[in-house]
Formats: C-alpha cells, structure tokens, sequence
C-alpha cells in the first residue's frame, strides 16, 4: 500500500469507495497531485465465495470504469451481465418487461460485487504515480482559507490542497465539517441481502417484485446463483433477520412467487437501514461532495453508484477544464459548475425512486387497480419504455466526456 509522504496536494479526496476512487483515477491523467484518504484498508479482490454487497453497474457506468483503466481490473468470471428485467406487483396482476435488444444494447447492467470493482479501482490507483493512498487514516478536522485548505487527520498529520473532495459516503464527515445541510427522509425499511440458489436458471434476467412491504429483488449472479436485495418495513425485517435458514427460505418463497422454481439454500444475511437523503448544497469556497455523501437513493432502481460515478466523471472534466485553463480548481465558480450539472439530475432520480416506493407501498384498491394499469399501458408502449431504459442505463442525459467514452480531458476518442 502506498503510503502519504508528501504533505502538499493539488486535490484531497476524502473516502475511496467506488465513487471517489474513480475520481482519483480519473484525475490521474493530468499532473495534478492528488491524495486519497480512507479510513478503512482497502480489500484485495474477493477470490472465494460471493460478498454479500453487489451492485448493478449500467453500460454507461462501465464505460466511465473503462475510460478511466478500473474495467479490465475486475475478474471477468464475476461479472454477470444483464439483459432483461421482469417487474410485477404482488397487489395485482401489472408486469413490465425490459429487454435490452430493445434499445440495441447486448445488456441493460452488470451484477458486480462492490469490492471487485474497489480493488481493480485501488489496483489502478497504486500504479499512478501523482496520487497518494493515505490509509488507513481519518479525517479530524478541515480548515478552508482563502485560498488553501488544510485537513487535519485523526493521527495528527495536515495536509494542504486546493480544493477537498468529499466521498465519503452517507455520514460524510467532509459534509459535516463544510456545515451543508442534509435533508434525510427515513424510510423505516431495511434491505435484507443474501446469496441464494434457485431451481430454474435466473437467464442473465433481473427479476423484481414489488410487495406492499417493500420491493424484492433476485439479481443474478455469474456462478449461476441469485443475490437478493429485499427491501421490507423494518418490523418484517428483525423478524425475517431473527428466522433460521429454512423459515428464511420458507418466507422468501412465499414473497418471490415460482418464477424461478424453489430457492434452494442461503448464504448468511446481511442488512442495511434505507433512507433517501440530500446535500442543500453539494459545493462551497473549495469543498464538493460526491456520491452517497451528496444524496442517498433506494436501491430498487439500482442507481446509487451509478449516481455517484456520473458524478465523479462530471467533477474530474470540471476539475480539468479548470486546470487545463490555468484557473484556481478549488474556487466556488468553478465548483458550482459541477453542482449545476449533477443536481437536477440527482434530484430527479431521487425523486422518481421515492415515487415508486411510495406507489407500490401503497395497498388501498383503487391505488393498486391504477398502477396495475400504469406498468401494463407502460409495457405495451415501446418508445416509452425504450426512453426508460436508455436513460436507467446511463446512455441518455448530459453525459461528461468519460461517460460517452472520449478522454476526460478533450472531445478526442481515448
Ligand atoms: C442493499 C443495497 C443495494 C444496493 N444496490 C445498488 C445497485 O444495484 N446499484 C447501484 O448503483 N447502487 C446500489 N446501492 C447503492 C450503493 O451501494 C451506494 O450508492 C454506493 O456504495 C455509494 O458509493 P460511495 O463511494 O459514494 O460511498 P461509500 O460506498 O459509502 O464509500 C465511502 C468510503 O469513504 C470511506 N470513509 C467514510 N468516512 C471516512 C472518513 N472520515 N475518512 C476517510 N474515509 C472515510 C469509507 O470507508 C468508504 O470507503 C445499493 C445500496 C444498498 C444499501
């Protein structure tokens, strides 16, 4: 692991979690020194059974994982690619089907563990030779003058830059010392996750089903295996927690239905409390937030991460024009133009995720008797489910260069 020497930096970016170490890897291109602290170490690429934390990744984030040299990194035998969905509701006999051939895509997403995708990402890191890894280490305090910024670190040690990132995830301390605001609206949901067998094979297929009590999702993994992501009220949740394997599996059936025949074992369980959260501002005079630590979205639609890498891909082109132009990188002219571009798109799909939960969360008849014939009428007109899909697949929208596959620092092809 590379550790900090030099106490002088460019860029401090605050968490290396999928979103800022693809931030750090993207800077990596410009001479710009950049350092990278994390207070956990960094794990090497999971080699033996599944994590439990996966992610679905879209072709558009690929691309940015691509443009910035992480893609080829991750073990190709644990990706498991995408390319149809199945949405129905448990209140009704409503579905919605994707299919990627659809929009001319060979897939909609890819199932990756989390932690594959940070170590190709921390692989990357370690052979660029302007950034510095300072790990494990802590942010204690962060001091922003006129024209500097000072981090100081929970083991005593400062460090200067121009402008401080923060990745930091949803209780980002970068956040809390900049003094920006969260709105947060709890959900009082857990997501429950594990790795499962099913009879059937799960045909490169996301299969999701929405119960009053939350979505339950079968997402399918490259060993043949589904991973589950089921998100339920947090009463159900401890109760489904506290069961043994063979109530667990007995109560997932009886959620999930047969389409994939019986689900036949589970790994262990893990789960995490859902909440939808976001930054009132996601810059200020040389700070800017990105990722979870600017805005938190429920997992039914997969896009957190996917969130968070347009943002990194926005902020480093920001972070290079403004360099490449001589420009101070940390002023909040320029910063703003970051949040201006990501914000409203944030925002939307903040708001679009937080709709359906409360829509399928919904159990009053008529409720259910209407957004059974919404994803019917949905289904059947292509166009608009084409437009969906393109835009969850982060093919459509303001993209940044990275994810429209040019180099981050001009329109050229890389
Ligand atoms: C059950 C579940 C399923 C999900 N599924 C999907 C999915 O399919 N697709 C998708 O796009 N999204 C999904 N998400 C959302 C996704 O996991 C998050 O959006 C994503 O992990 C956010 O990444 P991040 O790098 O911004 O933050 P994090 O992953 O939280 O990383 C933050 C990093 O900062 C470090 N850190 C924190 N504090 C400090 C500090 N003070 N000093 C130094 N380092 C610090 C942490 O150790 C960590 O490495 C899911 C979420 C859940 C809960």
């Amino acid at each position: 692991m590379t550790r900090s020497t030099n106490t002088d930096y460019d860029v401090v970016i605050v968490g290396a979690g999928i979103v800022g170490a693809t931030l750090a890897c993207a800077l990596a291109i410009s001479k710009l020194r950049i350092a990278v602290v994390e207070h956990t170490q960094p794990l090497s690429a999971p080699t033996g059974d599944y994590d439990l934390r996966v992610s679905a990744i879209t072709p558009g984030s690929r691309v940015i994982l691509d443009g910035v040299g992480a893609w080829s990194g991750i073990d190709q035998e644990r990706v498991c690619p995408v390319e149809q969905m199945h949405v129905w509701d448990a209140g009704g006999a409503g579905a919605i089907h994707f299919d990627s051939a659809d929009i001319g895509e060979p897939n909609l997403a890819y199932i990756i563990e989390n932690n594959a995708i940070r170590a190709a990402l921390i692989e990357r890191i370690e052979r660029c030779s302007n950034v510095q890894l300072c790990c494990p280490r802590d942010v204690d305090t962060i001091d922003v003058a006129d024209s500097r910024v000072t981090l100081r670190l929970t083991d005593g040690t400062q460090i200067g830059a121009s402008v401080v990132i923060g990745a930091d995830g949803p209780r980002s301390r970068v956040r809390q010392q900049a003094g920006i605001d969260l709105t947060v609206w709890g959900y009082a949901q857990q997501a429950i996750v594990a790795t499962v067998t099913t009879e059937k094979s799960h045909k490169n297929t996301a299969w999701q089903r929405f119960l009053s009590t939350g979505p339950l999702a079968f997402l399918p993994l490259a060993d043949g295996r589904c991973s589950i992501v089921w998100s339920a009220d947090s009463e159900q949740a401890d109760i489904l927690l506290a069961h043994d394997d063979a109530q667990f599996l007995e109560a997932l059936a009886t959620a999930f239905g047969d389409r994939l025949g019986a689900v036949g074992a589970t790994s262990a369980r893990a789960a995490f409390p859902l909440q939808r959260a976001h930054a009132k501002r996601y810059v200020d005079s040389r700070i800017a937030l990105i990722g979870d630590a600017a805005h938190t979205v429920h997992p039914l639609a997969g896009q957190g991460v996917n969130l968070g890498l347009l943002d990194a891909a926005v902020l480093a082109e920001v972070l290079l024009d403004a360099d490449g132009a001589g420009r101070d990188i940390g002023s909040l002219r320029m910063l703003r133009r970051y949040e201006r571009w990501r914000k409203g798109d944030n925002l939307a799909m903040l708001a679009v995720t937080d709709g359906l939960k409360r829509l399928f969360g919904n159990s009053m008849e008529a409720v259910a008797r209407v957004r059974n014939l919404g994803l019917d009428v949905t289904d059947s007109i292509q166009p608009v489910k084409n437009m969906f899909m393109r835009r969850a697949a982060g093919l459509n929208g303001d993209l940044p260069r990275l994810a429209r596959g040019l180099s981050a620092v001009s329109a050229e092809p890389r």
